[in-house]
């Protein structure tokens, strides 16, 4: 598959099962629309009611819903919740430049007492009548971010609920108060400060909460709502919507409402409309998401224009009287608008990057798009990795561990030379939820990709840095009791693993000084969240190895014994990499750190394992021919001369060299390379970022074919055991040494 479509995939798929939410944004947006034009009023009022004050009631509830949803989720909610903040500020602030044509035409700026209102609108009614929904959602957010973070998700939905009720009584309800002096004059403080009570502070936070809570369960159930049924959310949302309208009818008919936007029964009503979206598994869409947005900043202008369009050419009739009319060209008006600022946008945006990023192509322009297009036919070399090999590794594995064991995966080192953020994205896709890396860098690059989930640092931080592992929300390993009571001094609550030295004689406490594990367990500011150890022979099935490894598992497991480390179900036992896993399977433990046997290969050509699942290697190197050269008997070759060839001689020069990770003693005829599905000899000495092949008697080999150096070509294959073999190394290495020269590019 294509790069950019890869990529593409990949962005969207992290949230694909919510494309209900997004298409709905879509109606929730000419709700609004409707909210603002009265589209049935011309033909008859109740109808009217009953589409703009009761069913379109649910536009704004339904977007702080799923803002919440998104926002206020999982465990970055303290990022993701600053930067909607900001984000909606932002627009805010661009919002109200917008109108402020508007604001003069209305003589806005002449109102009485022009500050205190001012600032009144900035903080709660809005500059224009729309507005007011913008610095509601940065209140709603704040709030319900406070109160979930504060009393918890039942806790915050009690609060939040109790201040709806209050809002209700200043909206709706108001008749019912409104004879209570001491009540009716509250509310008035209250109005005095925010023209409504359908506000960030009454109204927003409940949904925010909702939202916040219903993503929570989602994620509980692995992220995947197939299993929830339709009709039991469609049944309840028919029914709580049939009594908000007659909850409505009653109110207005009554005359107990001072405004409509809040009834008891939207609640219940948005609780099942938000279950019933969330059962469509299928892709989001985040245009969808821009376009509802830009729909609702600016269709009052839309309003505007589409009076004076029908004013100034004499079609008042059609376009002012006949509401409904009105409205549908209000709607589309909107639309267009949004896909025209859509697409300018997009087109800035492609610009400034294509400045911005000169040559490196990402999303770059159309021109460099093209070039994206197949990168596989422009890149002088590359490393190809192939996800679905990936997930099937993935599965694999997960399938031979014992029922309650979990697949942490090992990204350190660039994922083993496969791309750290590729293989990371694709995995937690499959459902992986822990990582490991090796050190503080790899973890911070993984969270600025995005990657949410729980990160391991396997190896040491300095103790200076300890405020970026919690501003990361990375898991440090204690390497010893020194290293655990200096972190435990820098006075931040941070989880920790212990690492437990069993006989590797590398990191981690021996495991005879209980004392010292044990008090770590103690120290006030250091929250142990697992332990494990590392088996150092693993990959041997030698007598002698076996035993030194059965005895590391035993004094593993005795450790945990004394520790009583059972009775602390939150704390992750973990012991085996990957040959840990392929010899020692069954072991009782809640991860399992799997690097190598991830990718696909072994670490040696020839290793043998009591378990042998099928793995598939991940990874393929490869490079383009440059240049294909004559040589006549006699002449040399590359550095040193080391290569004289024996006959007239074809020569095929591939851009490629050790300064992009391929070993240099794969010199001299010890490596070898497939071009079209045959094997052939590296000669010469091997480059910085050259080598050369010899092709002589292979008829058709042109400049720009591929040349494979790890992987398969046709029947032929060079396995990545095979290279490590012939360079006098193992995969582990030869992988992880493969350079950021290379373009990491998916294939499916
Ligand atoms: C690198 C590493 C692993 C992964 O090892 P593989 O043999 O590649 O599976 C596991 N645990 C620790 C501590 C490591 O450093």
């Amino acid at each position: 598959m294509l790069k950019t479509e890869a990529f593409k995939e990949i962005k969207q798929n992290a949230e694909r099962e919510y494309g209900g939410l997004d298409d709905f944004r879509m109606v929730a947006a000419f709700l609004v629309v409707a909210i603002h034009t009265s589209p049935l009023l011309a033909f008859t009022e109740t109808g009217d009611f009953f589409l703009t004050r009761i069913l379109a009631r649910i536009a704004v509830p339904f977007f702080f819903m799923v803002s919440g949803f998104f926002v206020l989720k999982g465990e970055n909610t303290d990022r993701t919740v600053r930067k909607f903040m900001k984000k909606t500020a932002i627009l805010y602030g661009i919002s109200m430049l917008l109108y402020v044509p508007l604001n003069l035409y209305n003589h806005y700026f002449q109102m009485e007492d022009f500050f205190k209102n001012f600032l009144k609108d900035i903080f709660f009614d809005g500059t224009f009548y729309h507005l007011w929904y913008l610095p509601a959602a940065i209140e709603g957010a704040a709030v319900a971010y406070f109160l979930l973070k504060k009393f918890g998700n039942k806790g915050a939905l009690s609060v939040s609920l109790v201040l709806y009720l209050i809002g209700l009584f200043g909206d709706s309800y108001y008749g019912v108060i409104k004879g209570i002096p001491v009540l009716s004059g509250l509310y008035e403080r209250i109005f005095s400060i925010s023209a409504y009570t359908r506000n960030g502070i009454f109204f927003a936070p409940v949904f925010f909460v909702m939202g916040s809570i219903w993503a929570g369960k989602l994620s509980a159930g692995k992220g995947k709502p197939h299993h929830i049924s339709f009709v039991v959310p469609a049944a309840g949302l028919a029914e709580c919507f049939l009594a908000m309208t007659a909850e409505g009818i009653l109110l207005h008919r009554f005359s107990i409402q001072r405004h409509d936007s809040m009834y008891v029964m939207l609640l219940p009503t948005m609780y099942f409309l938000f279950w019933l979206l969330t059962a469509f598994s299928q892709k989001g869409n985040p245009l969808l998401r821009k376009m509802a947005m830009l729909i609702y900043i600016i269709h009052p202008y839309m309003i505007v224009l589409t009076r004076m369009g029908a004013k100034a050419l004499h079609m008042e009739k059609w376009f002012i009287e006949n509401s409904l009319l009105h409205y549908l060209a209000v709607s589309v008006e909107s639309l267009l608008c949004a896909l025209l600022l859509l697409c300018l946008w997009k087109n800035w945006k492609e610009r400034t990057d294509g400045l911005r990023k000169g040559g490196r192509r990402r999303e770059g322009t159309r021109k460099e798009r093209i070039l994206e297009k197949d990168v596989r036919s422009t890149e002088r070399a590359w490393v190809e990795i192939n996800l679905s090999n990936l997930r099937h590794n993935a599965k694999t594995l997960q399938a031979i561990m014992p029922g309650q064991c979990e697949l942490m995966a090992v990204v350190k080192a660039n994922a083993y030379g496969h791309g750290a953020n590729l293989t990371a994205d694709c995995l937690r896709k499959e459902g992986v939820r822990q990582f490991a890396v090796a050190s503080l860098e790899e973890g911070i690059a993984l969270r600025k990709h995005g990657i949410t989930e729980e990160i391991l640092i396997l190896g040491y931080t300095d103790i200076r840095r300890s405020r970026q592992l919690k501003k990361y929300r990375l898991v440090q390993t204690v390497i010893d009791y020194e290293y655990a009571r200096e972190l435990n001094a820098c006075g931040l609550h941070l989880p920790i693993h212990i690492k437990i030295d069993t006989g590797m004689h590398r990191l981690g406490i021996d495991s005879r000084h209980v004392e010292q594990i044990s008090g770590i367990f103690h120290l006030s500011c250091l929250k142990v969240t697992g332990i494990y150890t590392h088996l150092c022979v693993a990959d041997s099935l030698e007598k002698e190895d076996v035993e030194y490894t059965e005895n590391q598992i035993k004094r593993f497991y005795e450790l945990l014994d004394v520790l009583k480390v059972k009775e602390h179900p939150d704390i992750k036992v973990h012991l085996q990499s990957s040959y840990g896993l392929l010899n020692y399977p069954g072991l009782s433990c809640d991860l399992a750190r799997m690097g190598i046997a991830l990718y696909g290969v072994k670490s040696a050509l020839g290793d043998v394992t009591r378990q042998k699942p099928d793995l598939l290697p991940v990874l393929s190197l490869k490079a383009r021919v440059g240049l294909i050269r004559e040589i006549e008997a006699g002449e040399t070759v590359s550095y040193g001369r080391t290569f004289t060839a024996e006959r007239d001689s074809h020569i095929a020069i591939l851009p490629i060299g050790y300064a992009d990770g391929l070993p240099r003693n794969l010199s001299c005829g010890k490596g070898s390379v497939l071009i079209h599905g045959k094997r052939m000899p590296i000669v010469g000495r091997i480059c910085m970022d050259q080598l050369a092949v010899d092709i002589t008697g292979e008829e058709g080999i042109k400049p720009g074919d591929e040349a494979v150096l790890i992987g398969r070509d046709g029947l032929e294959e060079i396995s990545a055991e095979e290279l490590a073999y012939q360079a006098d190394t193992i995969t582990n290495e030869l992988l992880s040494r493969l350079g950021p020269r290379l373009k990491r590019v998916p294939v499916f």
